[in-house]
């Protein structure tokens, strides 16, 4: 191979690698965060497809729970966002991470925006600051969900029934 045509095989190669870089930019942007353990990004992932086992996502998959309600407040129906975002003690960790940043208030937004990092969008200029700012997001929704697991496996109020459910649950995908 000539030195030209070598030059040419390596522009090549390099608008390749951009191109498939850029037509995946949007997943990267979302699902990948090299400041996280790959668990989180993992979490993250199965959090947003509602593949978290939450009551209300057993029950549609059709595992049979004595209810679907939360199984810590009993307030509402457990649903992924009610798990992560809208539990009353949730709620009380994101505002003060919210403050923390002075992001204003924590309950415009939705799990999909926090998972995105669309708050980093608009309030870190850098690109560093913005995925800093997603993985602190990501961070805090996984130590809630492993607090809400410490809090439903091993409470006091065992209740054997429930118990086995939350068992299968663990191997739920
Ligand atoms: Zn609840």
């Amino acid at each position: 191979m000539s030195s030209d045509e070598n030059f040419k095989v390596k522009i090549l190669a390099s608008e390749i690698d951009k191109q498939i870089l850029s037509s995946s930019s949007n997943q990267v942007n979302t699902l990948r965060n090299n400041l996280v353990p790959k668990k989180i990004e993992i979490f993250v992932w199965r959090a947003l497809k509602k593949r978290i086992p939450v009551r209300l996502e057993l029950d549609k998959r059709g595992i049979d729970l004595h209810s679907v309600r939360c199984p810590i407040c009993d307030d509402d129906l457990e649903s992924v966002d009610h798990a992560l975002i809208f539990y009353k003690h949730v709620i009380d960790v994101w505002d003060r991470v919210f403050r923390w940043w002075n992001l204003g208030n924590f309950s415009h937004f939705s799990l999909q925006e926090i998972f995105g990092g669309m708050a980093a969008a608009n309030v870190t200029p850098s690109s560093f600051g913005a995925k800093f700012w997603q993985a602190l997001l990501w961070v805090c929704a996984y130590r809630i969900w492993k607090n809400r697991n410490k809090m439903v496996f091993e409470s006091k109020r065992w209740n054997a029934p429930v118990a086995l459910n939350e068992i299968q649950v663990k191997s739920f995908d």
